[in-house]
């Protein structure tokens, strides 16, 4: 018999809107059940990953609605393993509140847990948050995705990280791509690959500017 594929605990933090529920509900897993924690409140998504390391079982902790009180009680973040923060290009607000999301993961969690910064809905226009505004993640060391979940479009990335720091392994790739419901919106590819390259130009200069002070 196959052993036990590795599993984490994945916190899924963020204002509520963001698009956590989508994101988490996008991918059709299909071998295991999402289970309700009613003591917590928390849906906990199981995501089976094939990778070059084998299967990895990510277990993603996703609220059912507690979020909007701008807060989680601790049993949320206990034993975390990694944790993903999402907030939403159109409203500055909730930009605004990430770091008071990764203060209350820090304030539980072992302070090395592998943490992405996930910034959602980029398929919309008329974006409030712009990629030259998006600097928290280099202050904190924080690797930081451009996603639109209703695109598919980065949708695997902020996973693919996390599997590689979980497993210690920076080559670790997927050998099957991840079921997912179809695509709703799109993302003006144009733009996106401009607004990729001044996020990858600060990420590139950050240590040199930071000289410079
Ligand atoms: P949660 O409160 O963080 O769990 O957010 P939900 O998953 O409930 O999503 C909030 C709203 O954002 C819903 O109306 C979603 O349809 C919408 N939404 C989620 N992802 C996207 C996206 O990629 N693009 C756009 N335009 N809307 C999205
Ligand atoms: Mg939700």
């Amino acid at each position: 018999m196959a052993s036990e594929p590795p599993q984490y605990k994945v916190l899924l933090v963020g204002d509520g809107g963001t698009g956590k529920t989508t994101f988490v509900r996008r991918h059709l897993s299909g071998n295991f059940e999402r289970k309700y924690i009613p003591t917590i409140g928390v849906n906990v998504e199981p995501i089976l990953w094939h990778t070059t390391r084998g299967p990895v079982l990510l277990n993603i902790w996703d609220t059912a609605g507690q979020e909007k009180f701008g807060y989680l009680r601790e049993g949320y973040y206990i034993n975390g393993n990694a944790a993903i923060i999402m907030f939403d290009v159109t409203s500055r607000t909730t930009y605004k509140n990430v770091p008071n999301w990764h203060r209350d993961i820090n304030r539980v969690c072992a302070n090395d847990i592998p943490i992405v910064l996930c910034g959602n809905k980029v398929d919309v226009k008329d974006r409030d948050v712009v990629p030259k505004n998006i600097n928290y993640h280099r202050k904190k060391n924080l690797t930081y995705f451009e996603i639109s979940v209703k695109s598919n479009y980065n949708y695997e990335k902020p996973f693919i990280y996390l599997l590689r720091r979980l497993s210690h392994d920076d080559k670790l790739s997927l050998v099957q791509e991840p079921a997912l419901l179809p695509q709703e919106l799109t993302v003006d590819l144009e733009a996106q690959k401009a607004n990729e390259a001044i996020i990858a130009a600060a990420d590139a200069d950050f240590p040199a500017d930071e000289d410079t002070f």
